[in-house]
């Protein structure tokens, strides 16, 4: 099994008072996350953190079940981190249906599970996950956005879609009505490679070569998730900005 390090950062836009982002490093687990929560007031902030705790503490159990994470577990990484997510879907809708005030909230996830030498990936919304390996950027997540979804028909050119005063309308969401749909795939790890969860705090304020510039660096993942962050700040960074990192050894 291929040893891994991580590293994540979060931090609050400049247009807030309070974080919507929430972010999950279990190096036990080897399970990452990236949630980034929708609503009024600080309901974002409760849908996002509500979400990552549910799929930590399902993963957690199911692992406790199957005997420190031996097993069944270690075959199925997709078919766990899916029913994970469900669980934390079910979980925002159970918090809105007790707390009526918390209607309309919802919440973006991008997950990272590794089992040996397995990755899953599991996503809903517009926070995405990236690959770096042999020096490419590799996108692995498609936003489940209205401008993405227009792009994709043709009716939009990308960088329309950047300035789009519509881009951050998603159409996918944990809490969100009728039957959730996740996006899943599973990859091999590689020596080296260098995966990327982030918001789109990050990623309306960089394009994809700067962040492949910057992952290329050879900093230390600290050091990359600072520059990152601080990068999208220094740039106007009016949404809250969330980065992890994790590195193949
Ligand atoms: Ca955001």
């Amino acid at each position: 099994m291929k040893a891994v390090k991580a590293w994540g950062l979060s931090e609050v836009g400049h247009s807030r008072g309070h974080n919507e982002d929430a972010f999950e490093i279990d190096s036990g687990r080897r399970l990452y996350l990236v949630a980034d929560g929708m609503g009024g007031h600080n309901h974002g902030e409760v849908a996002s953190r509500t979400a990552v705790r549910a799929i930590r503490d399902h993963l957690a159990a199911l692992a406790d079940r199957e005997g420190c994470g031996k097993g069944e577990l270690e075959l199925r990484p997709c078919a766990h981190l899916e029913e994970a997510v469900r669980t934390a879907h079910e979980q925002v809708l159970w918090a809105i249906r007790r707390d009526g005030s918390l209607y309309g909230m919802g919440t973006t996830l991008v997950g990272l599970l590794l089992e040996g030498d397995t990755a899953a990936i599991a996503h809903v919304g517009d926070s995405r996950a990236y690959r770096l390996r042999g020096g490419r950027l590799e996108l692995l997540t498609q936003d489940h956005t209205w401008v993405h979804e227009q792009v994709m028909a043709g009716f939009l050119s990308e960088e329309q879609a950047r300035a789009h005063p519509l881009r951050n309308v998603v159409t996918r969401a944990l809490g969100g009505e009728g039957e959730l749909a996740v996006d899943l795939r599973e990859e091999r790890l590689e020596k080296g490679d260098l995966y990327l969860l982030c918001s789109d705090g990050l990623t309306t304020m960089l394009e994809d070569g700067e962040i492949a510039e910057r992952l290329s660096r050879g900093d230390s993942p600290q050091q990359t998730c600072r520059g990152l962050v601080d990068e999208a700040k220094l740039r106007g960074g009016f949404d809250d900005v969330t980065v992890v990192l994790v590195e193949v050894e």
